[in-house]
């Protein structure tokens, strides 16, 4: 042992405290010894000095050995302690070691070897017992740290949890007020459009040409106006998850041709063609035909706002599966692949400066992507700025006949397309901004 140890030997006895001493030194153990003769003074020196080991007699004139373990216990004074016990004290040092001491010693055994063998002992063990303590204490200070931590994640995940609902709350009011002002408009703007219409009748009285322009202009902005209500109405009810499908069987190749009909006139007056193509063995479909026309009337005035020169092909052809492909492709001004994603959220339009060229109320593709998605259906884009675009829906040949707005499919990501899925959770990926195509590559 190299370190000089500091030994306190009590004992009333002088001549068994040199037996002590002189064993120690036999074994030469560098110390600095002590010695006190009662329990009182042991406690005293314990308190002032800190002691490597004690050698403690069991037997004191004013305490027993096990009364000032539980003392030096008492008064939080952490040292390695060896009793030395009287022949037949065995009984009594295994109380003496629940007490807490480190080690017992019979007298009659006192040499220099067992001393310095239960010194060396005493103190490993009471340093292992050191270092567990230690670590239980690091523990539980990790623990408490651990419970603090949770607590606080538990306040803010409470925190997260009412801004939740505030925000549902904020949004279901937004769809509300969206749902009654639009309804509310609709009445009026009725009127407007159904007496402009009359006052061009020529039996209420012949206007002026000024006139009979002014008034076909109130007409046309009614018009244009009842339509951005439409919209802005059934987003909402979209929305809130109120809007249901009717579905019947129709024939889809006279949906199709009759819509493209009746937009023809706004392609002619930008001088684009508008091509059609309806490749269907069986042009029988069940689904809501009001809102599949929708959706291709919503394509299609995209494709005539957002292009100055060229064509638009519509195209219809059966896929496996039961499943119908309408494509919708033109030569348009053509969007970025870092929009794919956006253009399907409400209110959202590539050019969102208040000085636009293409007006709109950005609603045009939610609605699309709401009720594709409500249909079980895939819609998938491919563009290139410049060059045109193609927005592509699949639907089932067959809708369910009761579809909400929950359990609604989810944006998938497939090579180098971006589309909407029954399956997944709404993601993208960095594969879907290098989706474009060369024109008129269209492969349906
Ligand atoms: P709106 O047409 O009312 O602006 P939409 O939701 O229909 O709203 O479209 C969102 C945005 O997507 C448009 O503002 C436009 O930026 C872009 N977009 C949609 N269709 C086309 C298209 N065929 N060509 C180019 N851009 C398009």
């Amino acid at each position: 042992m190299e370190e000089t140890l500091r030994i306190l030997v009590v004992d009333d006895d002088e001549v068994d405290r040199m037996a002590v001493r002189r064993a120690l030194m036999q074994a030469g153990v560098k110390m600095e010894l002590s010695e006190a003769g009662n329990g009182h003074e042991a406690l005293l020196a314990l308190t002032n000095t800190t002691f490597n080991c004690v050698f403690l007699d069991y037997r004191l004139p004013d305490q027993d050995g096990l009364t000032l373990i539980h003392r030096i216990h008492a008064s939080e004074i952490k040292v390695p302690l060896v009793v030395l016990t009287a022949q037949g004290d065995e009984q009594i040092a295994v109380e003496l070691m629940k007490a807490g001491a480190t080690d017992y010693l019979s007298k009659s055994r006192v040499s220099s070897e067992t001393l310095a063998q239960v010194l060396r002992n005493a103190m490993r063990v009471y340093r292992a017992e050191m270092q567990a303590n230690l670590a239980l204490q690091q523990l539980k200070e990790s623990h408490e740290q651990l419970i603090r931590k949770n607590q606080e994640l538990e306040r803010q995940r409470q925190q997260i949890q009412l801004q939740n609902f505030k925000l549902i709350e904020a949004s279901r009011l937004k769809t509300q007020f969206l749902a009654t002002m639009s309804h509310e408009l609709r009445t009026p703007m009725n009127a407007i459009i159904g007496f402009s219409q009359i006052l061009l009748r020529p039996k209420f009285g012949q206007l002026t040409p000024q006139q009979t322009d002014m008034v076909e202009r109130i007409l046309n902005n009614g018009k244009h106006l009842l339509m951005l209500l439409n919209e802005v109405l059934d987003f909402s009810k979209l929305e809130a998850g109120r809007l249901e499908l009717k579905s019947e069987l129709f024939d889809l190749t006279k949906v199709v041709n009759a819509t493209v009909t009746e937009m023809q006139s706004l392609a002619e007056a930008k001088k684009i063609a508008l091509q059609i193509q309806i490749i269907l063995e069986n042009p029988w479909v069940f689904n809501d035909s009001v809102r599949v026309r929708q959706i291709l009337i919503n394509l299609l005035s995209n494709a005539i706002k957002f292009t100055e020169t060229g064509s638009i092909w519509v195209e219809v052809k059966e896929l496996p599966e039961n499943r119908i492909a309408i494509a919708v492709r033109d030569t348009g001004i053509g969007i970025a692949p870092k929009d794919f994603q956006h253009i399907f959220e409400a209110f959202r339009q590539v050019d969102q400066s208040l000085t636009r060229k293409y007006p709109g109320t950005g609603l045009g593709l939610a609605i699309v992507d709401s009720l594709v998605r409500m249909m079980r259906g895939i819609i998938f884009i491919e563009s290139e700025l410049g060059v045109g675009s193609m927005f592509k829906v699949e639907l089932p040949r067959q809708i369910l006949s009761q579809n909400g707005a929950g359990n609604i499919p989810a944006l998938n990501v497939d090579g180098e397309n971006i589309f909407f899925s029954a399956h997944n959770p709404h993601q993208s990926s960095p594969q879907s901004r290098r989706s474009s195509m060369r024109y008129p590559h269209l492969k349906l």
